[in-house]
């Protein structure tokens, strides 16, 4: 079928930031095991931006997106778990098989790479092409929803109940689910505690959200613009720190050197090391920002040894089922966990624009709607 899509072009050996365009571009009918969803809207994330930036491969022309949500148009045959009509959100592509996957942990798929990066499908094709037959990798984690329609695998969709805007719920699929996971699937808080969450980006104020469904009473956001520590505190931070060289003695006075979590969740600045450093006794960092491939983190070893801190990675927010998902649904319904004042919508027109507006932090999180 003949949809439309937002299309990364070509890369000019000149331009980092690649450009993007609007086509009339072709998809294939789904694989057996594969939805065909009429996308409805699809945020912007940092990863989408890490590939526009050049800072991550994916190959062009290709199209972007992985935080789409929509509703179900048709099936593939082995497809069980929805049908057509249903509305649903696209979350991470997983194989379902290797080692990683039948424990559970399928954020950590050992073909999560390929899957996520490739632009194309395990085996070699992609779904997507431009009207010429010029190949398009269009598999970006399995979606690329910055289109009208795509094709995603029927184990990575969650299904949203009624009553749920629908247009905000691509981003629970990664971003948010990111944030929010680390708190709540992760660090789970103890009562009393005190947790610090440095960037207060999209991943960082759904970590501030989430801390405040804890029974944590001391939730700092550390950021270096005062908008985004102003919208913190709006949304649960119990105190905010603008980024400078004494945060980490400023963070020490503030919890009287007792600081339990550290969520580390900048958009490539690496404050790792300070994350590490502000820690009290026993206490856990969470590494979940974005970093460039080569990036490492210095810290003090006897510090990390002595006070037998933690540091773990978490990807995408660790478990992301269902269940998860929709009770982040449910929450934000309810009005306990406020999405909505972080998000800006866009046409998919205005994908450049929202693109620039993230980048320049006067938008935390574009979600693009799609033309219908
Ligand atoms: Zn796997
Ligand atoms: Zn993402």
């Amino acid at each position: 079928m003949r949809i439309k899509a937002a299309v990364m072009q070509k890369a000019d050996g000149m331009l980092t930031r690649r450009r993007i365009e609007l086509e009339e571009v072709e998809l294939d009918s789904p694989y057996d095991d594969e939805v065909l969803i009429r996308i409805t809207a699809c945020g912007v994330c940092g990863t989408d931006k890490g590939a526009i930036h050049g800072l991550e491969p994916y190959p062009t022309p290709g199209v972007l997106g992985h935080e789409g949500a929509g509703i179900v148009e048709a099936v593939g045959r082995d497809v069980k778990s929805v049908k057509p009509g249903d509305r649903v959100m696209i979350g991470f592509p997983f194989c379902g098989e290797c080692r990683t996957c039948r424990r559970g942990e399928m954020r950590y798929c050992e073909k999560g790479q390929a899957l996520s990066f490739s632009g194309y499908r395990l085996d070699g094709s992609s779904g997507m092409k431009r009207l010429n037959g010029e190949p398009l990798a269009g598999r970006f984690f399995q979606q690329s929803s910055w289109s009208t329609h795509t094709l995603a695998l029927e184990r990575q969709l969650a299904k949203v109940p009624d009553g749920i805007d629908l247009d905000l719920c691509g981003p629970y699929g990664c971003s948010i689910s990111t944030g929010a996971g680390t708190i709540l699937n992760e660090l789970k808080p103890l009562p009393g505690s005190a947790i610090a969450i440095f960037g207060a980006g999209n991943v960082g104020l759904a970590a501030v959200m989430a801390a405040r469904l804890t029974g944590a009473t001391r939730i700092i956001a550390i950021d270096k613009v005062p908008e985004r520590l102003a919208l913190a505190r709006e949304i649960g931070a119990t105190h905010s720190l603008e980024h400078g060289a004494d945060t980490i003695a400023e963070l020490k006075e503030l919890v009287g050197g007792h600081l339990d979590y550290s969520v580390e969740a900048t958009d490539g600045s690496n404050l790792v090391g300070e994350a590490i450093s502000a820690l009290g006794p026993r206490g856990t960092c969470a590494m979940v920002g974005g970093a460039k491939m080569t990036a490492t983190v210095k810290y003090n070893h006897p510090d990390v040894l002595m006070n037998g801190k933690h540091i773990i990675g978490v990807m995408g927010g660790g478990g992301q089922t269902p269940t998860f998902l929709q009770s982040l649904m449910e929450l934000q319904r309810q009005g306990r966990f406020p999405l909505e004042k972080l998000v800006r919508f866009y046409d998919l027109a205005d994908v450049n624009q929202a693109v620039d507006d993230s980048d320049a932090g006067t938008t935390i999180k574009p979600i693009l709607r799609m033309p219908h």
